[in-house]
């Protein structure tokens, strides 16, 4: 292995990412006193969480009357019985506080006449446990994930909050099965920096990058989720794949839900609005998983629109070029340049499209990474934190509902923070790092860059999301999943086989796709192999040979342990308790749409 130079840094706290979850916790970090770093491939603003448009849910009841236990309702019934429900507790409390705090750090939310944060409907967001939809998401316009970022960004600038700006995290640095630290590479020299720290944040964000189309941005790539499956901790829950009814055909750009929300409408080639049939009280607004396999089904049945029947028309013109300018200017404009259309005047050609990973790292509701066992499925690793879509709670669980992921990242970005603040000192002396604890990142890296086979990182990576959409997308079968599992099996075998023609270590992107294309395919493996695995319909998954919800045997969560592209099985049970007594346990119930 070629020697690198490394650079060394002491932190009490470090942060991978910065989208909302990870500013949220550096800030807090900051805040609480902790000298804390906060390293990104992306400037900061350009994090995927600012592309999110539609809202923040909160029962603030400016609307109408609304309260933090329908809210909960709603979210244990989205979640199909999967969420945790003291951490789903813990963020609808939390909401109504963490959007104030919002507010009073600069985000400009759009205003009700009375000058209140407006808030509009959003699928799965009743009042009065499940009887009328509510108007629960606080948006700044279309472009809602836009205005917090930057509003968090310059709050911890005004924290003294350090960062690392497009240096790539490489792994993590373990020692005894405690977390020590992180190895990063600076892409923009080529150094190599040894981050040593009281506390890793994990805030990566998610993997959509794994599937062929997706909402997502070409940085989501899972690489907090590759890190922790090196160190030998599992993924939880990760056959749990939202797909987002209204993505741009063709380039998967998202549509909001808040475009229906405002009274947007999807018809079939019968120019039938075909939602009525499906979800006779929801309708449009019915969640995300009921109306992506309803459009599926239409599309399945010969009833798409288009030249070759093969996706679905979202109307908006109906709304007035007035309401459409004022409420939804963003995805006006993502329609003309993404599918040259006139949002005033035709309707959008769309196709359920990835969205959202509700599994990830498993965490407890103060965002400790969980390493479970048999005698206690709720121990933690010493030093390791996740928050955000890198993170599994659990409060999605096995779908999650519009608005509630900024709300996540907010709540336990800021959750991760205050646990710190409660279980460490500011300036605690450090031990000095193993003499090995590099040896991992290093050996990853070197072998990568130097990496001389016969395969390009795209093809490779083109052979897996093209597998992942094929058999691991909206309808699932005994029969898609095993194949699904044997190629996917068959692609990952390939990965020695990668070459680099890129050696440098300035700027080299030829090496950090591969990197990426690394954590991605640990992510697809454990995706589809928990997938094939579990026998039943749940939420986001819908097995056509299992059609029910299990409860009996599956109201559990899947672990995934990845090792050398083989995964290994297991299962935590779900927290059926709540975190006060304010709330009872929201048991099982059947599903009416
Ligand atoms: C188009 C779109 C619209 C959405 N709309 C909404 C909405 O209206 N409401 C809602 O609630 N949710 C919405 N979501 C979901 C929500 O926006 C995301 O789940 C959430 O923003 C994720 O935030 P995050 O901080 O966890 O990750 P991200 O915002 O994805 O940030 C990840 C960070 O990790 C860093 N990173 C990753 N890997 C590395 C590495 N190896 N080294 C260093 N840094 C690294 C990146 O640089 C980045 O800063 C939307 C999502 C999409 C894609």
């Amino acid at each position: 292995m070629a020697a690198y130079k490394i650079i060394d840094h002491t932190y009490d706290v470090v942060v991978v990412g910065a989208g909302g979850a990870g500013l949220r916790a550096t800030m807090g970090m900051g805040q609480a006193g902790f000298k804390t770093a906060c390293i990104t491939k992306v400037f900061p603003t350009r994090s995927h969480t600012v592309a999110a448009q539609g809202g923040i849910g909160a029962s603030l009841g400016n609307m109408a009357e609304d309260n933090w236990k329908w809210h909960m309702y709603d979210t244990v019934k989205g979640s199909d019985w999967l969420g945790d429900q003291d951490a789903i507790e813990y963020m609808c409390r939390e909401a109504v506080p963490a959007v104030h705090e919002l507010e009073h750090f600069g985000v400009p939310f759009s205003r009700t006449p009375e000058g209140k944060i407006y808030q509009r409907p959003f699928g799965g967001h009743m009042s009065n446990f499940g009887e009328k939809p509510v108007q629960r998401a606080c948006a700044a316009a279309d472009r809602t994930g836009h205005a917090i970022l930057h509003t968090l960004y310059s709050q911890c600038l005004k924290h003294q909050c350090e960062f690392f700006i497009e240096y790539f995290a490489i792994d993590l640095i373990m020692e005894n099965g405690a977390c020590r630290g992180v190895v990063a590479w600076n892409l923009d020299d080529g150094t190599l920096h040894r981050f040593r720290a009281h506390k890793v944040v994990l805030a990566s964000g998610g993997y959509g990058r794994a599937f062929f189309s997706c909402t997502s941005a070409h940085t989501c790539t899972g690489d907090g989720h590759g890190l922790v499956a090196r160190a030998g901790l599992p993924l939880q829950d990760m056959e749990f794949v939202q797909f987002h009814p209204t993505g741009i055909y063709g380039s998967g750009c998202l549509i909001t839900e808040g475009a229906r929300g405002e009274g947007g409408y999807v018809t079939n080639s019968a120019g039938e609005r075909f939602m009525e049939r499906y979800a006779p009280t929801a309708k449009d607004l019915a969640s995300r998983d009921v109306v992506s396999r309803a459009m599926t089904m239409e599309i399945r049945e010969g009833r798409g629109v288009g030249k070759e029947n093969d996706h679905i028309y979202l109307h908006l013109e109906h709304l007035g070029a007035e309401t459409l300018e004022l409420r939804l200017p963003g995805i006006s404009e993502t329609a003309k340049i993404f599918a040259g259309v006139d949002v005033t005047k035709e309707p959008i050609p769309v196709l359920p499209t990835v969205h959202y990973n509700m599994g990830g790292i498993p965490t407890n509701v103060y965002g400790e990474v969980l390493r479970p066992t048999a005698e206690n499925p709720d121990a933690t690793v010493e030093g390791l934190m996740a928050i955000g879509e890198a993170a599994c709670v659990s409060v999605h669980g096995a779908n999650r509902l519009g608005t509630n992921s900024l709300l996540d990242i907010v709540v336990f970005g800021r959750a991760c923070a205050l646990r710190a603040a409660e279980t460490m000192k500011p300036g605690t002396p450090h031990k000095p790092l193993p003499k090995d604890g590099s040896d991992l990142a290093l050996s990853r890296f070197d072998r990568l860059r130097n990496a001389n086979g016969s395969m390009h990182t795209s093809e490779i990576r083109l052979a897996m999301q093209k597998t992942m959409q094929m058999d691991a997308a909206v309808f699932r079968t005994s029969k898609s999943l095993a194949e699904g599992c044997a190629k996917m099996d068959q692609v990952a075998s390939t990965l020695p086989q990668l070459k680099i023609n890129d050696r440098s270590t300035v700027w080299n992107s030829d090496l950090v796709e591969a990197l990426e294309l690394e954590n991605l395919m640990d992510c697809a493996l454990a995706t589809i192999v928990s997938a094939e695995a579990r026998h039943e319909s749940r939420g986001a998954h819908a097995h056509e040979d299992y059609p029910d919800r299990d409860d009996v045997n599956w109201q559990k969560h899947s672990l995934a342990w990845v090792e050398s592209g083989k995964v290994k099985l297991d299962y935590r049970p779900v927290h059926t308790y709540t975190l006060t007594d304010e709330v009872e346990y929201i048991k099982p119930q059947k599903r009416v749409y």
